[in-house]
Formats: C-alpha cells, sequence, structure tokens
C-alpha cells in the first residue's frame, strides 16, 4: 500500500526515514513529522463444526474465487475478535454458533497479514450460500476438498484440528513462501 499525501496534513512530501529511537524505515511527513506506521492487518475467522462436519464456503469473491476456505475475513474496528469470527461466519455462509476456544494463529509476513481461528460449535446445521460464496456445506473429514482449498491458512486449522481433536492447544502456525505445497495467497 502506497501512500501520496500525508492523511495528517495533506503535504505530499513524504519519504521513507528511520525516525529517532526506532530502528525500521517508516514512511514519515516532511512538513508536520507524523509517522505513518504500517502494520499486519488482522484476519478472523471461524473454524465451524457441526456433528463432526466442517462447514466451508466456496468464494464468489477474488481472491481464489471458486475456491473453498472457512469464513474469515479482516477484523473491523468497532468488534472483538471473537465477534468478528461469528459476524464472518454469518456473512459467508447465515450459519451461527458458539465460539468454544481460540483454535491457532497464523501469521503471514510476507503479507503482512495474522490469521486468527475460533474453534465453533454450529447452532445447527443450516446454512445457505450468500453474496460472498457460491455455495456452502458440511464436509465430513474424509471429503474436505484439499486440493481446492483456496488458503493456505484454512488448511493449517483443519489439519491441525484433525491431528488431534480433543487437543486445547492453541497452534502456532506461519506461512513458508518458500515451501512448494503452501500457495502464494495466504
Ligand atoms: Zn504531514
Amino acid at each position: 500500500m502506497s501512500m501520496n499525501y500525508c492523511s495528517e496534513c495533506g503535504s505530499s512530501k513524504l519519504s521513507d526515514k528511520i525516525p529517532a529511537n526506532d530502528h525500521l524505515l517508516r514512511v514519515c511527513c516532511d512538513d508536520c513529522g507524523k509517522i505513518h506506521y504500517k502494520n499486519p492487518r488482522m484476519i478472523v475467522g471461524c473454524l465451524p463444526v457441526w456433528e463432526e462436519n466442517f462447514l466451508l464456503a466456496k468464494r464468489g469473491i477474488e481472491p481464489q474465487k471458486g475456491l473453498w476456505g472457512l469464513p474469515a475475513g479482516f477484523m473491523e474496528s468497532n468488534e472483538t475478535a471473537v465477534q468478528g469470527a461469528l459476524r464472518e461466519l454469518y456473512e459467508e455462509t447465515k450459519a451461527e454458533g458458539t465460539i468454544i476456544r481460540l483454535h491457532c494463529c497464523y501469521s503471514l509476513v510476507h503479507i503482512g497479514m495474522v490469521y486468527m481461528y475460533f474453534l465453533t460449535q454450529l447452532k445447527s446445521s443450516f446454512c445457505e450460500p450468500t453474496e460472498e460464496s457460491q455455495e456452502v456445506k458440511l464436509f465430513p473429514k474424509d471429503k474436505i476438498p484439499w486440493k481446492e482449498m483456496a488458503f493456505s491458512s484454512t488448511e493449517y486449522a483443519l489439519k491441525k484440528y484433525l491431528e488431534n481433536p480433543d487437543s486445547e492447544t492453541v497452534h502456532l502456525g506461519t506461512f513458508d513462501p518458500n515451501s512448494l505445497n503452501q500457495r502464494a495467497w495466504g
């Protein structure tokens, strides 16, 4: 994300500098001195379970349109992580659930994103497509469409759960762009 004008004063005199008492290059305004920090974005989502089935949504929007993923999206400023995860669940699948616990935290350093997935008990098997998803479906573990996954974060969350469904560990993962079995997109 490039910036042409200072959001503080409107100046176009922005330059990359290491501010005093800092150690990284930042976009700084030469006129008002404002430092424009660029921090990773938080993505919150659910690992929704109903009677040992997992609810996935086939994406109706880019990126990765037509591929399957767990319901997730960018956290909003006016909500908690849990509220955001349940909101995304509803927006993508019309399903409702109850958060059980944090399941995994997955970082994508190369694109500045952090996923938080919450293990979620669905209130019923009800789900239906939305503007964001062209198909929604509950999959038993042996029918999960591993070859049509949109994001490595979805693969990670599902695999870690299936390795040991009873574990209460919060799994800490990192996308490795050098690994051939992971996709370019988070
Ligand atoms: Zn400025």
